[in-house]
Parts: structure tokens; sequence; C-alpha cells
């Protein structure tokens, strides 16, 4: 007879439960597909209608009061996760935060001297650092590449550096601390309670923050910088004026809903579930990886989280996997003859013995990962 309705990429038989043999596990993107299920839940609370004649002009009185008040929200949500200091800091809105990484090196490079500033980042680091300053192409700024390798080259103390710091870093969720003692740029896409304790408030002259890895809504495109000195503030304040005349309201609208369900229960509801899902979602892992020789995964070490108020171990967003076998150097390679598609570790400037895989995505993607994990481990181990 004729099926009764078409079952998803790698599911097949009667009722869609059967695994499709081929099917590759695509652990690839960082699309943070895992908290849809906590926004069905609030489906109500969290919609948005807007009227076709509603809002049009560029600027009307309501939109300030809109702003202000997502501003409030941001600061609140800052303020009952404890996790970055606003008191008497500008804030500026983003097209994600993607936008902002570029608008703050802007920002921070010195107009007036003659040499480009110097933008760097640890290895391994996620690579939109490197391909935006490159493509920006920029009079004011370069990118160097590697902290560490810097360091060894650069005896002549040239502190007119840019610093990326991401922390939790991409990919391999470390709570990274600068290490050149020049300008930086804190990227805390990943500092939120579902992938890491939070020990304190941050609280540095930049720091980046994204809608996209809080609430899961990536295609919203929206974050936002939090900012110390007024003159770097302003930069930043007129790159985005000058690239998109601020940040489409329609969006700002849709972030302050969101965030409104967000801050309810002082966070609790949010952060108890994407923490769940997460921790969940390790244990599992590390339970198959730790009958594994043949691959490692990332430590993790327990910290204070002052959010939760207990100790725990971080959740990250990506799993750092190591193929430890000395003829397996392309770890992409030997993952994808299991069937796992990863991130491979050049794309991060570090060896491709290394391979990201994301944890992030929906349930069912989890699930494929774990079973061709299993699978691979299994193998080596000879029970199947
Ligand atoms: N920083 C880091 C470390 C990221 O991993 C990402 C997204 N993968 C971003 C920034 C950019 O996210 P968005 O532009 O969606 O805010």
């Amino acid at each position: 007879g004729k099926p009764v309705c078409e079952c998803y990429d790698c599911y097949g038989g009667t009722d869609c439960s059967e695994l499709s043999p081929g099917c590759a596990a695509d652990a690839d993107s960082g699309d943070p597909i895992f908290l849809e299920p906590f926004w069905m839940q609030h489906a109500t609370e969290s919609a948005v209608v807007i009227s076709g004649w509603h809002r049009m002009s560029y600027r009307y009185a309501d939109y300030t009061t809109m702003s202000t008040q997502l501003e409030t929200y941001i600061r609140k949500l800052h303020s009952v996760v404890g996790n970055a200091v606003t008191e008497g800091r500008y804030l500026v809105f983003g097209i994600g935060s993607t936008q902002l990484l570029n608008a703050a090196v802007y920002a921070l490079s010195s107009e007036n001297s003659s040499s480009p500033s110097n933008v760097l980042a640890s290895v391994p680091f996620y690579p939109m650092y490197k391909a935006q300053t490159a493509f920006f192409n920029s009079e004011s700024f370069q990118f160097e590449g590697d902290t560490n390798s810097w360091q060894l080259n650069n005896s002549t103390n040239n502190m007119d550096v840019i610093e990326f710091v991401t922390s939790p870093n991409n990919p391999d969720g470390e709570l990274k601390k600068p290490v050149l003692g020049g300008k930086t740029i804190y990227d805390h896409a990943y500092f939120w309670p579902h992938f890491t304790p939070i020990p304190g408030p941050s609280d540095h002259d930049v720091m980046i923050f994204t809608l996209s890895k809080l609430t899961g809504h990536a295609g919203t495109r929206f974050g936002w910088a939090i900012i110390k000195d007024k003159d770097i503030y302003e930069k930043v304040l007129n790159y985005i004026s000058f690239a998109d005349l601020g940040i489409s309201k329609d969006t700002q609208l849709r972030v302050l809903k969101l965030l409104k369900v967000a801050i309810e229960g002082d966070g609790k509801p949010l952060f108890r579930f994407s923490y769940k899902k997460m921790s969940d979602r390790w244990d599992r892992l590390t339970s198959v990886m730790s009958k594994s020789t043949r691959f490692s995964i990332q430590q993790r070490h327990p910290l204070h989280c002052n959010f939760f108020n207990e100790t725990r171990l971080p959740s990250p967003a990506y799993a750092w996997v190591k193929c430890e076998r000395e003829e397996e150097y392309d770890c992409g390679a030997v993952l994808e003859a299991g069937k796992i598609i990863g991130r491979t570790g050049s794309s991060f400037s570090a060896e491709d013995r290394y391979t990201r895989l994301s944890l992030i995505k929906s349930q069912d993607d989890f699930e494929l990962l774990l079973q061709r994990l299993t699978v691979l481990v299994s193998l080596e181990n000879g029970s199947i």
C-alpha cells in the first residue's frame, strides 16, 4: 500500500523507526536546535504577530521604547545569570554576534598608526575571526594567527594587538584567558549555564554575546556587545549605523518576546531545561567514549556555578575528538568511514588529528551520532 507518511532522512520502515544503514550522522554544524522542544512548550507566550501596517518607519517613538525595553531585559538576564557586569556599561545590538566581532576589531584598531593592528586568537579557534579579518582587508588591522606562535616570533614587544578570547571556546569548550596582554574581545557566545558552570560575572572592556547559543534562535540573527569605554562604544555604534542603519525592529520585537520568557522565574525554567539536555547528552557520550582507546574527547573539570549554586561539570556545545592511533592522523576521514560527519581540526587552525562534533543539534541528530559512535567503539573492542 501507499506509505501513510514520509520518514525523515535517515529513517524508514512502516512507522519510520528503522534507521537506514547507509545514513551518516551529521554532526558538522553548530545549529542550536536542541532548544526547539523548550520553545514548543512555550509556543504561545513566545509568539510574535505583527500587522502589516505596524511599525513601518525607520524611526518611531515606539521603537526607542522597544529598544530600551530590550536593553533592560538583556541587563536583567545578565544579572539573574550572573555571567556579565552590565552596570555602567554601554550596549550595542548587532546582526548576530558575527557583525559585532568585526565591529569590535574595527573599533579597537588604532587609526593613526601607520601599521595595521595585529588580530590574533589561540589555537584551536573559531574560523570566522580569521575569515572576517581577511575578508574586510582593512588598512587598520590584519590577522596574525595563533597567539602562541606570535609570542615566540615577536621579541620586539609589539603591543598593538587585538586578541579574541573565546570563553568557553569553540571548538573545545575551554574557559580561555588572554595570553598577550594587549586589547581583548571576549566572545562569550557559549557563556551560558547550559554549556558551562558560571564561576562569576565577566568584567571586561568588550564582551560579545549572541541570542543564537542562548535561546537557540540562530536564524533571528541577533547579538549584543557590552562595552566599558565610551569611545569604543561610539565606534561600534558608528559601524552598525554605516553598515545597516540599525538592527531590524521586527527582529528586536521577536528577541524581546523570547527574552521575556527566558527571564521568567529568574531564568530557572530555561536553564534547567537546557542544562539537563546538554548534561544528558554528555553523560551518554562519555559513557560510550570511556570504552575507547582509539578516540578521546576533551577533559572536563568541575567548577562552582553561581547560577545553579553548586559545583558542576561543563557540558560544552561540541565534543573535540582526538584520534589516538599514530597512523590515524586524519580523524575526519576515520569518522567518516564510520558514517560520522564532523568538522576537521584544520578548520580551527589545529591538527586534523582532531575533529569537532556538534552536540547541539536535534535529538534525532544526536541519537544517530551516538549510535554511529557506539558501533565504532564496539568494533574497536571486537564486541560486534
Ligand atoms: N562566536 C562563536 C564562538 C561562535 O561559535 C558563533 C556561532 N557558531 C558565533 C560567534 C556567531 O554566532 P551568531 O552570528 O549567530 O551570533
